[in-house]
């Protein structure tokens, strides 16, 4: 059953039937029900009561049809939103788009995108919120008859206490149990002593702080541009060098739109960056700004959905998953970094939040932006094409300095751990003789990225992934970093008795070795092992803030757009084995990653410098980036695509299939070929493969990967339309899963199914 055969208007239907979507566990296809007998029916984004194989179950109208599938049909039992849907009808509208453009049963979508207790029926009713502040005596009350509150809590000095920080301002409930556990007993007796006072809250926007900066040229030129025409659908790709103030372009779009009575969505990659990002904004516009991300809690969830539905959160900053919230008055949605692959969901609904974005405000025909120094190639083709409006902001801002770029030659270079002797000689004049900081970059986290017999060259191997493990030092132990699973240190060779020794190069090694360098300066590592627990990121990251003489050693965690203003020297230690990966999108991160990487030296008052060892010094592609800068490397790029026939040229769909046997997942994807094959032809589709991924083996599982190519985005989707039910029937083995990804961001090995 597919959902395009109706549509979620209201309008002109002679016998009401609705359909249901039940979010699992159930069947994938909508349902059909009779609305409720007596009350007025069920608009579509209604969560209902139904009865499904003989149990009751939540499920959400999403539209009504006048022919129902199947025989006699059940009625629905109960409406759980009295006063209006739980999602909004122009949410809905994104939600079924989501379906349809991934290909993904709409009942799952519904999983992803609403927050649990939504799904579970909790009543919508936002909780109302209180504050409590210092009660001031009322005329009537004489001086004599009003309390004196210092006599009055002499004997009393954690209620004083209290009552002093209450003094200085009104504060929430929520934050009162951060003054003190035991924060409802004092305020009972402040209250019954009459010195302080509950109030509602009510949420009346914030006013916003006035900007302290007088935008630049270029700064204005973008706000104005965009703030022309908010009153239709324009997507804005801005184009600004790391520091160029794209950030306070940001605020200024969400202060317009504020002013307008609009909520602003910011989208950043990283939960990381949230906070960063979140004070910046909590400091312009003080209490309506929150923050959503998948690490909040389900009540908070629940909460953030709510009021963004009621309209009382004036700008929410969050991560992929914020693209479904209900904002109601939804006024502009900034998406930053729009280049960053973590927008991309990659496994059940593989959406791309940046994409999801641009078609929200394609249907709310209102603005959209995109900010980044490094756009994909993906938006600067469609800014290209005037799809997209561009602004270009090419310099820093005010006395942030330009880079300096200098290539390192490793060819006949000695290396120590990874580091050239011209690098190592930099490093010691920055930290040592400037006493400033250094970020080293690096993409391996571990200690030794192999485990070789130093008798035979035998490699130790994960046996479910068949590549080799990596060394962790800190924990003492060897991790696949494809299946997570851990090997105890073995120290001689299982098939020669050999010694075993630690060979290439990561994060950890690094540190040690910069520790035996420069023994007097503090060396931090940034990883995903060494930020694993909650906040020790921002810890590192502020130790870094306060501009002691520091090493940093970070994996592309560091990339993101972190603000580190004492950073001088950025040396990046490998990236070559990315220059020749398979994957045709490797050289375009490449480009990406040495730009980001970059951009987080020299933000401060000095002049930022920037040293990038290669075996190949010569490749065209990273001197077009590091001489002529982003944009031209990007065009160069292009044209390779063009030529290929690859995005952003064409437009891609890749299912991924995957069993305990390879001929089994092969065999999948032959079936799938066969059942699209009529379909392709017609549509001017092209198939390619199957054949295995380029990591054949993960935990255990044999993957195959087969490959649809379309010149038009709307044939390939024509020539999936046609199979999906069919191949979504298919009867595969219980070990066999597959997923189909539409627009793929990984494609480890398109030259070998050419
Ligand atoms: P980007 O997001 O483009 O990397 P940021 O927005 O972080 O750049 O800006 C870099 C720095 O410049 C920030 O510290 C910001 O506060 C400051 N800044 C931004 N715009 C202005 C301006 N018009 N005048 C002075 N400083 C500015
Ligand atoms: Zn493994």
């Amino acid at each position: 059953m597919t959902d395009k055969a109706f549509s979620p208007s209201v309008q002109g239907v002679a016998k009401k039937i609705l359909r249901v979507a039940v979010p699992p566990p159930g069947p994938l296809f909508t349902l059909d029900y009779l609305p409720p007998e007596q009350t007025p029916c069920p608009q579509p984004g209604t969560r209902v009561m139904v009865r499904l194989a003989g149990r009751h179950r939540i499920g959400l109208v999403i539209g009504q049809t006048s022919k129902a599938y199947g025989g006699r049909l059940n009625r629905v039992e109960g409406i759980l939103d009295e006063d209006g849907p739980a999602v909004p009808a122009d949410l809905l509208e994104l939600l079924l788009w989501t379906a349809r453009y991934y290909h993904y049963p709409l009942v799952r979508v519904l999983l992803h995108a609403l927050p649990k207790w939504i799904r579970h029926g909790r009543p919508m009713d936002e909780p109302q919120r209180y504050a409590w502040s210092v009660r001031r005596p009322l005329d009537s009350e004489t001086p004599a008859r009003a309390p004196d509150p210092l006599q009055a809590l002499a004997r009393a000095p954690a209620q004083k206490k209290l009552l002093e920080c209450l003094s200085q301002g009104t504060v929430n409930e929520e934050d009162l149990s951060a003054f003190s556990p035991n924060w409802r007993t004092l305020i009972k007796g402040l209250s019954n002593k009459g010195l302080v006072e509950r109030i509602a809250l009510q949420r009346t926007p914030a006013r916003p702080v006035p900007s302290p900066y007088k935008l630049n040229r270029d700064q204005d030129q973008a706000v104005k541009l965009i703030l022309a025409e908010t009153d239709r659908f324009v997507c804005h790709l801005i184009e600004g060098v790391t520091g160029s103030g794209k950030t306070e372009i940001y605020l200024r779009i969400a202060e317009a739109m504020l002013a307008e009575g609009r909520q602003t969505l910011i989208l950043v990659p990283e939960i990381g960056l949230t906070s960063q990002l979140a004070s910046n904004f909590k400091a312009r516009f003080g209490a309506g700004c929150m923050v959503f991300h998948s690490a909040v809690s389900d009540g908070q969830r629940f909460r953030i959905w709510c009021m963004a539905r009621k309209g009382t959160i004036n700008i929410v900053i969050g991560t992929r998953s914020a693209v479904f919230l209900p904002l109601t008055r939804l006024g502009a949605i900034v998406v930053d970094e729009e280049h960053d692959l973590s927008y991309k969901q990659w496994e059940q609904l593989r959406y791309h939040a940046r994409d999801v974005s641009v078609k929200r405000m394609q249907l709310l025909k209102r603005p959209v932006v995109l900010g980044s120094a490094t756009p994909s190639l993906e938006s600067m083709h469609q800014a290209a094409k005037r799809r997209y409006k561009r602004h270009h902001l090419p310099k820093r801002v005010g006395s942030a300095s330009e880079l300096k770029y200098e290539i390192v030659d490793l060819c006949q270079t000695r290396l120590k751990c990874g580091l050239s002797p011209r690098l190592i000689a930099v490093l010691h004049e920055t930290v040592v003789e400037r006493r400033g900081q250094a970020l080293l970059f690096i993409n391996r986290r571990g200690f030794a990225t192999r485990l070789v017999c130093s008798q035979c060259g035998e490699i130790t191997m994960c046996p479910a992934c068949e590549r080799p493990i990596v060394y962790h030092l800190s924990e003492r132990l060897a991790r696949c970093h494809h299946c997570g699973r851990t090997f105890s240190q073995t120290h001689s060779c299982k098939r020669c008795q050999g010694q075993i020794k630690p060979l290439g190069v990561g994060t950890e090694r690094i540190e040690a070795l910069l520790n035996d360098l420069f023994p007097g300066t503090k060396v931090a590592r940034i990883d995903a092992d060494s930020t694993r627990s909650k906040g020790a990121l921002e810890r590192q990251l502020d130790k870094a803030g306060r501009g002691e003489p520091m090493l940093l050693v970070g994996t592309q965690m560091l990339s993101k757009g972190y603000h580190l203003p004492h950073l001088t020297l950025i040396g990046i230690v490998n990236l070559d084995h990315r220059l020749f990966s398979a994957d045709f999108r490797a050289v375009e991160r490449v480009g990406q990653l040495i730009e980001q990487v970059s951009g987080r030296a020299g933000r401060g008052r000095y002049e930022g410098q920037v040293l990038l060892q290669t075996y190949h010094p010569d490749s065209p592609h990273i001197n077009c980036l590091l001489q002529h800068g982003y944009h031209r490397f990007a065009k160069q790029i292009m044209l390779e695509r063009k030529a290929g026939l690859l995005p952003p040229y064409s437009f891609l769909a890749m299912f991924n299939a995957q069993a305990k046997r390879l001929n089994k997942a092969m065999s999948f994807l032959d079936k799938v070929r066969a059942t699209l094959h009529a379909a392709a032809d017609a549509e001017g589709i092209a198939i390619l493969g199957p054949a295995s991924a380029m990591m054949e083996k993960r935990a255990g599982f044999f993957r195959a990967q087969l490959l649809l190519r379309g010149m038009r985005r709307s044939a390939l989707h024509r020539c999936l339309n046609q199979g999906m039910e069919r191949i979504r029937a298919m009867q595969t083995d219980a070990d066999l899963s597959w997923s189909l990804d539409i627009d793929p961001m990984e494609i480890e090995n398109l030259q070998e199914v050419k």
